[in-house]
């Protein structure tokens, strides 16, 4: 890491993005302490990180699930704009997960695109689906999907995409910033902070807020942040706790004692509901309006 005189930033050559032009947004933070890029629009060039990414002949792995009426509901359009704008021009498997693989919808695929499906039991409480997905996941990505697929993207189905997603957010480790928390003070953030819970975080303890609905890397660094979410929920369970925002209390726990490797800004995920921001350019990927009342029983 060398430093750039005029803009006092450093200067972080990445896998997929080459040089990154953390200069370009002095507005915004675009380097973590520990020296991860946040990727910012107009911070990567999309047609280095595109061609790095075929030289390296990936292949993307993206899972989603859709359990209950969450399928109806939101992953159609999920699948149809990741179609539009997710990894355009790479290998990519889709993986969704459902107790009703028939009601999947059978889009067109592009080429070098594939859909598998794969079932699951439907847990009664939603937070308990949300929670499961740890494990399930875990256990895709010790089996086929973790054999082929060399990145994983694994994300919420309530949401869609609205601008190029491309491998410029490929890393060995991918978090998200939280769009409602991007810019809170950190004693505000809502981590768990019970310390019999095992996502506590101690006053003074964590970095930045990150966002469940989206969480990426290599198979082998998910394989550890699935296997220590699973774990941690299970112990909690044991005490009959149950962490204050579920599995991203643990994903935070977890992301706190292994920095990610690349943190993506809340253009990746953003929450329309927010309104128009002078930072937040081009999202990528959009909330779709929480309807809880028509989903979760
Ligand atoms: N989910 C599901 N069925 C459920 C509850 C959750 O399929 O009954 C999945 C779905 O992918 C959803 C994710 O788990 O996007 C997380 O739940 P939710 O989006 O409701 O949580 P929130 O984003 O509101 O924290
Ligand atoms: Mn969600």
């Amino acid at each position: 890491m060398g430093t750039c005189p005029l803009a006092r930033m450093p200067l972080l050559r990445d896998n997929f993005t080459g040089l990154l032009h953390l200069w370009a947004r002095p507005e915004v933070l675009t380097c973590t302490s520990w020296g991860a890029p946040i990727i910012w629009d107009g911070t990567f060039d999309p047609d280095v990180a595109q061609q790095e990414a075929i030289q390296q002949n990936l292949t993307i792995g993206l899972t989603v699930f859709a359990v209950g009426r969450y399928l109806e509901k939101y992953l159609a359009r999920f699948l149809e704009t990741a179609e539009q704008y997710f990894m355009v021009g790479q290998r990519v498997v889709y993986y969704v997960f459902t107790e009703r693989p028939a009601a999947v919808p059978r889009l067109p695929l592009g080429p070098g695109r594939q859909l598998r499906v794969e079932r699951v039991l439907r847990e009664r409480r939603w937070q308990d689906v949300s929670m499961e997905r740890m494990g399930t996941l875990h256990a895709a990505l010790g089996g086929r999907l973790g054999r082929e697929a060399h990145f994983v993207f694994c994300l919420d189905v309530d949401q869609y995409f609205s601008g190029a997603f491309g491998p410029e957010t490929l890393a060995d480790s991918v978090a998200q910033l939280h769009a409602w928390h991007y810019h809170w003070p950190r004693r505000l953030l809502p981590y768990e902070s019970d310390p019999r819970s095992a996502a506590a975080l101690a006053p003074g303890e964590g970095d930045f807020y990150y966002h469940a609905a989206l969480f990426g890397g290599s198979v082998a660094a998910l394989r550890r942040l699935t296997a220590h979410c699973m774990r941690g929920q299970r112990q909690d369970r044991a005490l009959g706790l149950e962490a204050r925002w579920h599995d991203e209390s643990h994903l935070n726990k977890f992301f706190w004692l292994h920095k990610p490797a690349k943190v993506l800004s809340p253009e990746f995920c953003w929450c329309p509901e927010l309104g128009q921001r002078a930072e937040i350019r081009r999202p990528r990927l959009l909330w779709a309006p929480k309807e809880y009342t028509l989903v979760r029983d």
